[in-house]
């Protein structure tokens, strides 16, 4: 099968390409390298059943190109974290909802099969843990930026069971709980990566708000693993999966502490009020933590990297000693 990956320059794009040639597929990967890098895909770069074409899902012309030569579609190209959607909200918007719109239309005119990546950012300020899919998106005021990128996937995925349902276009939507594993980058203001980066370089680790805040955090081969039993399900088609690992769920102040710990830092835990790690008017949630039954019980799903064994992986990868 000849797959395409959107966004597969980047951290999860880039593990799954991985995953895919490993397993004999042949991959293409478009990336505008916006938030992606070449360094991603250094490994694989010269491998026979790999090509990389660096443009844009915005790109038409390019993209039909692309969809036409390939059966499968994993379209994972977005605006990546919280912080490029406050900083950037014309540019993550437009590539959020004209991207996927642009990719779900050229899918269903060939007739290819999609699986999009949308987020448990969808959830938004629901407080009732844990979500399962049919939990209810509970978004804030369009004044306050941070809800635009739950707002867009949310579309996003309106926009792909209209497509299952008037077209016939075999796709399935994933949230995706906080993906972590080597090459995440910390430059985008995920978690993780920035606090092995501070505890590996001596410098406080930065807790934002009172560190209560709760996630899941799930290893990103489990996740990449989950994507492709769940593409070669019939029954998962029009249906939409959390990918998230419940196990994983830690509190910030928590998390902080096992990094300086794991990497035997001196670093000092520090604690910074959302207006100044982020700017006036940030919302952030308390609590996420994925149910997970549904993608269990379609694919026996269960995450083998607990939460110790992901941060040494991640620790042992970054290339600093420790
Ligand atoms: N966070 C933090 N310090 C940082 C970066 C993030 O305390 O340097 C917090 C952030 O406010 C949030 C959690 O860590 O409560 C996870 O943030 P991330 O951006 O990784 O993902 P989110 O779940 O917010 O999409």
């Amino acid at each position: 099968m000849k797959t395409l990956i959107t966004g597969g320059c980047g951290f999860i794009g880039s593990h799954l390409s991985e995953y895919l040639l490993e397993r004999g597929e042949r991959v293409e990967v478009l990336d505008d390298l916006s938030s992606g890098d070449l360094q991603n895909i250094a490994r694989i770069k010269d491998h026979p059943n790999f090509s990389c074409t660096i443009d844009s899902v915005l790109n038409r012309a390019i993209l039909e190109k692309v969809i036409k030569r390939n059966d499968f579609i994993f379209h994972l190209a977005a605006a990546v974290g919280v912080r490029m959607v406050i900083e950037e909200p014309i540019k993550s918007i437009r590539t959020n909802i004209e991207g996927t719109q642009n990719v779900l239309e050229l899918a269903s005119c060939f007739k290819k099969k999609v699986l999009l990546t949308s987020s448990s950012e969808v959830y938004g300020k629901n407080e009732k843990i844990p979500f399962s899919e049919s939990s209810d998106s509970l978004l804030g005021s369009p004044k306050v930026r941070r809800w635009s990128y739950g707002c867009t996937k949310l579309l996003d995925e309106f926009i792909s069971f209209a497509y299952f349902q008037e077209k016939g276009l075999p796709v399935i939507v994933v949230r995706l709980f906080n993906t972590i594993g080597p090459r995440q980058t910390g430059k985008y203001g995920m978690v993780v990566p920035k606090f092995i980066e501070q505890a590996l370089n001596g410098e406080p680790i930065t807790v934002f708000g009172d560190g209560k805040q709760l996630r899941s955090f799930t290893y990103v081969a489990d996740v990449v693993e989950a994507m492709v039993s769940l593409a070669k399900e019939p029954s998962a088609y029009g249906e939409v999966f959390n990918i998230g690992n419940p196990q994983g769920t830690i509190t910030i102040n928590e998390l902080a502490k096992l990094i300086k710990r794991l990497t035997k830092s001196e670093s000092k835990i520090i604690h910074i009020p959302y207006q100044k790690a982020y700017r006036e008017g940030f919302v952030d949630m308390e609590r996420r933590v994925p149910d997970i039954g549904k993608i269990q019980s379609q694919i026996n799903f269960s995450p083998r990297v607990n939460l110790q064994e992901a941060l040494l992986k991640i620790i042992k990868g970054s290339g600093l000693n420790i």
